[in-house]
């Protein structure tokens, strides 16, 4: 047992007063922070409750975009009946998440700074062996078992995906971040730069300072994301994170079957939530039929490098983009 500070916030400044001191984590559910410190991954000196932090909640939905505060529960956020029928996507990508007690602690803000379930970089006592815990460590999974392991996006250095589900569906509809830095700056990002790719620091997650909180998350509304569909593919049917994942989105031309504009993001393949902008711009102004949406996700592996165990999985992302795409034009 480790001993910790802990601290309940009741207002944003008093929450970032200090909070960029090394040593430092908010917890908001918990489901992640708690877990870290179990498998002694993460050793924080001080937790800041943030929990309970007024406003941070909210839900608002208007015509050009949601705003989903990043205190909101993931249970919440999925049975909002505004956001079902506003962006399907983003609420199966929620509700196919974890499990119904976890969603009903987690929150938005935690969902994405989940780290990855890579076993070797939860097994300290394992496996010493880790760039991502410890720079210039080494990379237990580049020879080891590696079949959850990604194959896009990867570097000498790691191999880990990233393993949430929410910020696929963010990464197809081009959401932004609406971040607060500790002087009470408030800046947006948008999702696809918030997220590093693991180059040779993969320890380096995110476009995030010290002490810097995720107030909300800001989806600009769109034809594509009203007739958006997430499939997850997983070893079991519940209660498992993505083999993969495709959140897309259609936005279909009067005839109902010429593609105006496709939306692609992928999950549980890669190292970061995955854009696949090859497949978007293939399918612009094509008919949308089976053939088509076949050929064009085959382009969604240009690039991939598998290991010893994950090769299934450039097998899978065209069949999974193809079978979201066909559900979301209605052709399944
Ligand atoms: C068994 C299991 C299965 C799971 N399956 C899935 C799955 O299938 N798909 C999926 O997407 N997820 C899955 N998860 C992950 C789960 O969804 C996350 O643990 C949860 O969303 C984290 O939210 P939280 O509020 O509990 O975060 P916390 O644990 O409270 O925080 C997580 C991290 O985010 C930081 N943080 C939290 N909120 C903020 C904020 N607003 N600003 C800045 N920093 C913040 C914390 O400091 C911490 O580092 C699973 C988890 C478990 C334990
Ligand atoms: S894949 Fe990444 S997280 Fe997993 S052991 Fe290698 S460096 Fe660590």
């Amino acid at each position: 047992m480790r001993a910790f500070d802990y601290q309940r916030a009741d207002d944003l400044d008093a929450a970032q007063q200090g909070a960029d001191q090394p040593g430092t984590r908010f917890l908001a559910g918990g489901t992640t922070q708690i877990d870290l410190m179990k498998c002694e991954v993460e050793r924080p000196a001080r937790l800041v409750d943030i929990s309970h932090l007024p406003g941070l909640d909210a839900i608002h939905i208007t015509h050009d975009h949601l705003l989903l505060g990043a205190l909101a529960k993931m249970s919440h956020v999925a049975d909002h009946p505004q956001v079902r029928d506003a962006a399907p996507a983003l609420a199966d990508s929620l509700s196919l998440a974890a499990s119904a007690q976890l969603r009903n602690m987690a929150t938005l803000g935690g969902n994405l700074l989940q780290r990855t379930r890579c076993s070797y970089f939860r097994d300290p006592q394992g496996y010493s062996a880790c760039n991502k815990r410890q720079p210039g460590s080494g990379c237990a999974a580049m020879d080891g078992v590696n079949r959850n392991h990604a194959v896009l996006g990867t570097s000498a250095y790691c191999i880990a995906t990233y393993p949430g589900d929410l910020a696929v569906a963010l990464t197809a509809f081009d959401a932004e971040l609406h971040l607060r830095a500790v002087d009470g700056t408030v800046r947006q990002v948008p999702i696809a730069s918030f997220f590093w790719l693991p180059g040779d620091r993969p320890d380096i997650e995110h476009d995030l300072s010290p002490g810097e909180l995720i107030t909300a998350i800001e989806i600009p509304a769109s034809a594509a994301l009203r007739r958006s569909h997430y499939l997850k593919v997983r070893d079991r049917a519940s209660y498992e994170f993505a083999a993969a994942s495709a959140a897309v989105g259609l936005d279909l031309a009067e005839d109902g079957r010429t593609i105006r504009e496709a939306r692609v993001a992928l999950g549980g393949v890669a190292t970061v939530p995955w854009r696949a902008r090859e497949v978007e711009q293939a399918l612009q102004g094509q008919p949308l039929e089976e053939a088509v949406l076949r050929r064009a996700a085959e382009l969604a592996t240009q690039g991939a490098v598998a290991r010893a165990h994950n090769g299934y999985k450039i097998t899978l992302i065209p069949r999974v983009i193809a079978r979201a795409l066909m559900t979301a034009g209605g052709l399944a």
